[in-house]
């Protein structure tokens, strides 16, 4: 445990629900585990006791990527978790692969001629969705691969890699589901008896819905607020002039406003609380990383490449190396949009960023 980690709680200890099954971590609120194949190598999911129109059931948050093996978790926790009782709906905190991907099958698997088991979403992140499940580029492709060649990323080889990625989205979001109910900042939602606040966060997806419980003292942070890792906060090439960070920031200041023993239940990680250290330990990590940055860039002009260099020491594989380049160039991004930081475009098409003062 680093010292940062000193400062959080986790109440459960290092119990962690085995693979398809799950942990009450309050009155009717179920922790699920599933397996990722990646770096990040789990999600958590939740479960929530629910009755919708008279009809007992459970609210699913977050579904897991589309493959077998993923499918099989669930199977496993249909059988042993829902008492019994269907799935009544599918809430998904944003687009992202691992939040979205299953949530076709779950809704249609679990929709009955009486009873539609809806998405709920935000309308952004729905639309996101859509679009990057049937695209051809997948969030990869040649607008990334010039993105990213704009920022430095001059690599032949990442940059054919990062073309050759096409099917990236797609790939674990083969389908979204046709419809789905919108949710908004502010909307509280009857989940089992009990209001749930939709707070939206901003910065790592288009419009992620955080879901916050004060009778139960809950927040189901989804990617937003994370115990060990900070969130990836990025600039994608649809949006290339993005304030990601400066959005990012903000967002979390919201957290505030609930109770300090608040219990955390991120996407990744363990259930802790700390919410307020958390908050804080996050402004600090990013705003030492802006002095970093700062610094760098007082000294020559700087590409979005070379601040990676200097933000992130260690090798990176090419997955890991687009979410740097985001980061690298969310911070630059923020210093630029604050108007410390100007950038000159180069013969080669290349941004550089300057200090202004
Ligand atoms: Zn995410």
């Amino acid at each position: 445990m680093n010292l940062l980690e000193q400062e959080l709680h986790y109440p459960l200890g290092d119990t962690l629900p085995a693979p398809g099954a799950g942990i009450e971590v309050a009155p009717g609120v179920r922790w699920i585990r599933m397996a990722l194949p990646f770096a990040l190598d789990h999600i958590n999911l939740w479960l929530l006791r629910d009755e919708i129109d008279g009809r007992a059931g459970w609210t699913a948050v977050d579904c897991c990527i589309t493959r077998d093996e993923a499918k099989a978790q669930w199977e496993q926790v249909f059988a042993s978790q829902l008492e019994g009782l269907p799935i009544l709906r599918v809430l998904v905190t944003h687009m992202h692969p691992d939040h979205i991907g299953l949530a076709h099958w779950l809704c249609e698997r679990w929709s009955t001629p009486e009873h539609a088991c809806r998405l709920w979403i935000s309308a952004t992140d729905y639309n996101g969705a859509r679009l990057a499940s049937q695209s051809t580029t997948g969030l990869g492709g040649e607008g990334a691969a010039r993105f990213f060649a704009s920022h430095g990323l001059t690599d032949p080889e990442s940059l054919e890699k990062i073309r050759a990625r096409a099917s990236y989205y797609p790939g674990m979001v083969p389908a979204v589901p046709a419809s789905f109910r919108r949710m908004m900042e502010g909307d509280v939602i009857a989940i089992g008896g009990r209001g749930w606040r939709c707070i939206s966060g901003h910065g790592h997806a288009p419009e992620h819905i955080s879901l916050a419980c004060e009778e139960l003292k809950l927040l189901i942070s989804g990617d937003m607020m994370l115990p060990r890792i900070s969130t990836n906060v990025s600039v994608y090439d649809t949006e290339p002039e993005a304030n990601s960070l400066a959005l990012f920031l903000a967002s979390i200041d919201k957290f505030r406003a609930l109770a300090e023993d608040t219990l955390v239940l991120p996407s990744h990680g363990k259930p802790f609380t700390g919410l307020y250290p958390r908050i804080r330990q996050l402004h600090d990590h990013h705003r030492d990383r802006l002095a970093e940055v700062m610094a760098a860039c007082r000294e020559r002009p700087m590409t979005g490449a070379e601040v990676m260099g200097i933000m992130f020491k260690r090798k990176l594989d090419l997955h890991q190396t687009t979410f740097a380049m985001g980061e690298a160039i969310a911070h630059l991004h923020l210093l630029w949009h604050a108007g410390s930081l100007r950038r000159e475009r180069d013969a080669a098409g290349v941004w550089r960023f300057s200090a202004t003062s």
